[in-house]
Formats: structure tokens, sequence, C-alpha cells
């Protein structure tokens, strides 16, 4: 039996992940679980499961779950805040870490995690895009094993040569291929983006996803992340990386050889393939998910990215030829962006606005330890939120 921990258990890959394993009980058993407020949640997942550990990383929420699990699952262990975290990332009985905690916040524990030499099913793309290199080297330096999530990214890996393994720099590789359906504004007048409420950015064409990565998906800054993570997982200089508009989201990244074969990975959109890809390899497993029908999908249309609809794309490939901490202010200042448009203190443009207002005002520094990461993180982060304040005022 191989040991889990799913940190970010209760959402959206969170969930996907619990239904991938509860198909597969006979060879995974969830050590722990983990999540920020949703006492709900974490009651449900403890009572189905029997996990030795839960997480809250609110101190609160670990008290209110600890009193709630006491009458009825007494034998689950509730710890609290970040140390809980990066405690149940470096178990002894646990193999495999799931890192899907959103945003700057799964650093710690998904860092323990390749420090611990872990298997590491990595979905929260921020702690590469903050980190890249010292993730890389932690990776590299401690026995771990790194399987990208990420749909694009799992597909680029499944389209490697045999052997391959993240952060090498693959055999006779021209170029990356990052697929994007464009999110829903694809094709929305440029003069109405001012206007586009939250709800509308969270309704993505073809994926469920949590709100964060909504939004991102919408400005497009969830691609430029990934430029920047397919630039850390497969040692990819900036200008071997192009993305490409496929509205459908069926091809999920595509690998270009030298000698002009190039492969793809096709599939529904579901991220119970990726997960159970990542779960199983190298070997194959049941993900629940229905088999492609290439006479459904009729038809592959592919576009130009549009950079002036887009900005957020330009900034990113930007901070990522910057180097050094520009992709961790990059990253922070989106945070703090999206959260104040999300709470309705700023329009859809003005995320485009602060992350780029951010990178220009923020001085650039190095990022070869973790202080100097966490530094610019706070500064970016503080920066960000001063700008959106005064919009807001
Ligand atoms: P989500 O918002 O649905 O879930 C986030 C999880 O993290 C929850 O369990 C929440 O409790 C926990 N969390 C939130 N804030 C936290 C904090 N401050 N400290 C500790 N835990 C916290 O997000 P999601 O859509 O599942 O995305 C998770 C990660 O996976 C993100 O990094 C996202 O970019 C990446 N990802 C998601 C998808 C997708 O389809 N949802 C696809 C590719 C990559
Ligand atoms: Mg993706």
């Amino acid at each position: 039996m191989i040991g889990v921990t799913v940190l970010g258990s209760t959402g959206s890959i969170g969930a996907s992940t619990l239904d991938v394993l509860r198909r597969h009980r006979e060879r995974y058993r969830l050590v722990a679980v983990t999540a920020h407020t949703d006492v709900k949640g974490m009651r449900t997942q403890c009572l189905e499961w029997r996990p030795e550990f839960a997480v809250m990383s609110d101190p609160d929420a670990a008290q209110r779950l600890r009193d709630e699990l006491r009458p009825a699952a007494p034998d689950v262990e509730v710890l609290a805040g970040a140390d809980g975290l990066s405690r149940v990332a470096t178990l002894d009985e646990v193999q495999y870490v799931m890192a899907a905690i959103v945003g700057a916040a799964g650093l710690m524990p998904t860092l323990a995690a390749a420090r611990a030499g872990k298997r590491v099913l990595l979905a929260n793309k921020e702690s590469l895009v903050m980190s890249g290199r010292l993730f890389m080297d932690a990776i590299r330096q401690n026995g771990a094993a790194l399987l990208p999530i990420d749909s694009e990214h799992n597909a680029l890996f499944q389209c490697m040569p045999g052997g391959y393994r993240a952060g090498l720099r693959p055999e006779g590789v021209r170029r990356i291929l990052l697929t994007a359906s464009g999110g829903p504004f694809r094709s929305t007048p440029l003069g109405e983006l001012d206007q586009v409420t939250p709800e509308q950015a969270c309704a993505h064409p073809n994926w469920v996803m949590g709100r964060k990565i909504s939004v991102d998906s919408a400005t497009m800054m969830n691609k430029g992340l990934e430029v920047i993570e397919a630039h850390w997982l497969f040692g990819a200089a900036p200008d071997q990386i192009e993305v490409v508009i496929h509205p459908q989201s069926v091809i999920h990244s595509l690998v270009q050889y030298a000698d002009g074969s190039v492969l793809a990975q096709l599939g529904n959109p579901d991220m119970r393939t990726p997960i159970a890809h990542a779960l199983a390899w190298p070997e194959r497993v049941d993900a629940g998910v229905a088999p492609l029908d290439l006479f459904k999908v009729a038809r592959l249309d592919f576009e130009r990215p549009d950079l002036a609809r887009f900005p957020c794309l330009r900034l990113a490939w930007e901070a990522l030829r910057a180097g050094g901490a520009a992709t961790a202010i990059l990253n922070a200042a989106n945070e703090a962006a999206v959260a104040a448009f999300l709470a309705r203190e700023i329009p859809f443009t003005g995320i485009a606005r602060i992350v780029g207002d951010t990178l220009a005002g923020v001085p650039l520094t190095a990022a070869d330890t973790l202080d100097q990461v966490l530094a610019a993180d706070a500064e970016a982060r503080a920066f960000a939120a001063g700008l959106a304040q005064r919009w807001a005022a």
C-alpha cells in the first residue's frame, strides 16, 4: 500500500484526487488531508476516509474540527497551521504527496515534501513560479520524483522521450507547444472587459476549477504561470515555449522534436486523467474518465494568442526573461490583484494593470535563497494590495 497525503484536499483538485483514490483503495492509503477553513468539507472527508491526520491551516478552524470529530472520529489526529502542513508532507508512512493548495501558501509544504524525497504530484504551479530553481534543486538533491498535474504539463511529460524525469533537458526536443482554451473572454469585445463580473470570469467554458485559477484562466495569467512552470519542469528556454489557443481543450499540449515529429496528448478535459497518470506512473489505471469520442469532437481549432487582449501573458513572459525574483513578484501581485477583483474592489482589467505596475515598482532581487523569495513575495503582495486599495478608495 502506498501512503498518500493530499494537501488542499477540499479543493477542486483535492476532490478529484479523492475520487481517483476511491477507485483504487487496494493500492493507496490516504494518510493525511488538509484544508484552510472548510471545517464542514474536512469533517465529511474524515468520516469517509478515517485518515491518520487532518490539518486545518487556520488554527480556529482546527479547534472547531477537533471538537466536531471528538465524538464521531476520535482516531483522526487534528493538526493546525503551517507546521501541521509540513509535518504531513514529510511523514515516513507517506510516499506520495499531492500538492493541491492554491497560491503561495502551497510553497512551504510542497518544498518540504521535495526535501523529504517524496513523489510530488504538483498541481500548485505557484511554488515553481515563485522559486523554480530552489524547488527543482530540492527535487534533484533529495531523490524526489516530480510528476506534473497541470493538464498541459502532464501532457508534455507524457510526450517526452521514454525514461524522462522532470528537470532534465529532454533529448531532441525543439519546442514545447502549450495549449490554452482562451478562457471565457476569448472573443468578448475589448471595450466590455472593464465590466465583466467575478461570476462571468469564473464560468470557464471547458473546466470546473477553484475561483483563483478560474480568474487566472480568464486573464490568461494562468497560461503565463504555465509558461514559467514549463521552463522549470522541462529545462526549456523562454523562446522554446509557444502558446497556442485551442478552444476545444482536447489536445492538452504538444512536443515538437528535431526530426519534425509532433507528439500530443489528447483526452476529455477532466483533471482525473493527469491525477491518475501521476499516481500510477509508470503504470496506467482507471481514472473514471469517459473515453474521448473523436466523432463528437469533430474538429480541432488553433489560433495565436492576442497579447493586447491578454497583457498578463506578456507580463509573465517578461518576468521569466527578467529572471531572479521577478516571477515571484509577478505571482504575488497577481494573487493580491485577483483577490481584489473577486472582492469587487477593482475591475477585471485592473488585474493586469496592478501586476504590471508592481513588476515596475518593486526592486528586482535575486531568488537564490528561500528568504529572498519570501521577501520578494511579501513586498510585491503589499505593493499590489496598496494599489488595489487606492483603486477602491
Ligand atoms: P481550490 O480553491 O478549489 O482549492 C484550494 C485548496 O487549498 C482547498 O483545499 C483550500 O482549503 C486550500 N487552501 C486555500 N488557501 C489556503 C491557505 N492559505 N493555506 C492552506 N491551504 C489553503 O483550488 P484548485 O482549483 O483545486 O487549485 C489548486 C491548485 O491546483 C492551484 O495551484 C491551481 O493553480 C492548480 N491547478 C488546478 C486545476 C483545476 O482544474 N482546478 C488545474 C491545474 C492546476
Ligand atoms: Mg493548466
